[in-house]
């Protein structure tokens, strides 16, 4: 699948023109959302098992989440972070080409924009999403897609669909669902560049942005995430 290049060119062209409009607009949403869902979902992480790993940051590819989780970041970060640093993170989430990476024949992946390859921190690890938090942990089959995962609770907690379906129908109470090929299913899960775009132009826009872009530059981890979660109708 191709990138539409023109297309990434008038965002990063956009970009230049109008980036403190952009954030404001991005800081604006977030703050119309408030604190809704946000309690619940805090509760939710809580009761995922605590996990360790090498961080060595391989999985950290852009991964799919709820609305719900695209609030919880940004009113983390609008919290914690200074407008200059918000700033650059806008920046850099027009420059989504700069954040492709190959991995074999026709598998790209995007990295995850909270992912700090130097530090190897995940700059948002308290309000990480779901899909970074059951990654590695066991699933039924008795596998798990990283075995320097440990799951620091005993016994481990198996992923199931069952789990996976309940985790899904409390968060969708607070998020939003849009159907990106005509004809297929509505998802629940974009990218956080999705949610961000759908706030700053118009859900149709983060949609060509989402069909056009960021799905050729999918991760396997996004997909991953996306067949083991399936659809809730
Ligand atoms: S889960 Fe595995 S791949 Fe991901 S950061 Fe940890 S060790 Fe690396
Ligand atoms: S949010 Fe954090 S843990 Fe999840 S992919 Fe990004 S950097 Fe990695």
């Amino acid at each position: 699948m191709q990138i539409n290049t023109d297309l990434l060119q008038k965002l990063n062209a956009a970009a230049t023109r109008n980036i403190d409009s952009y954030l404001q607009k991005m800081l604006t949403a977030s703050a119309e959302h408030g604190n809704f869902g946000m309690q619940m979902l805090d509760h939710l992480h809580e009761q995922l098992p605590r996990t360790s790993c090498d961080d060595c940051g391989k999985c950290c590819n852009s991964v799919s989440i709820f609305s719900l989780e695209y609030h919880r970041v940004i009113r983390e970060i609008m919290i914690t972070w200074k407008p200059e640093r918000l700033r650059r993170l806008v920046q850099a989430i027009f420059r989504l080409e700069l954040r492709q990476a190959e991995i074999g024949k026709d598998e790209r992946r995007r990295r995850c924009i909270f992912r700090d390859d130097e530090t190897r921190v995940c700059l948002v690890h308290p309000v990480r999403p779901f899909a970074c938090r059951i990654f590695g942990l066991l699933k039924t089959d008795g596998k798990r897609e990283c075995d320097r995962v440990k799951d620091l609770r005993t016994p481990e907690t198996i992923i199931t669909e069952n789990y996976l379906i309940s985790l899904q129908e409390k968060v969708l109470e607070n998020s939003e669902s849009y159907q990106p090929f005509p004809g297929e299913e509505e998802i629940h899960f974009f990218p956080f560049e999705f949610w961000f775009f759908r706030h700053i132009f118009s859900p149709e826009r983060a949609l060509q942005i989402y069909r056009e872009i960021l799905v050729p530059m999918s991760s396997p981890l996004t997909r991953l995430w996306q067949k083991h979660a399936g659809p809730t109708t």
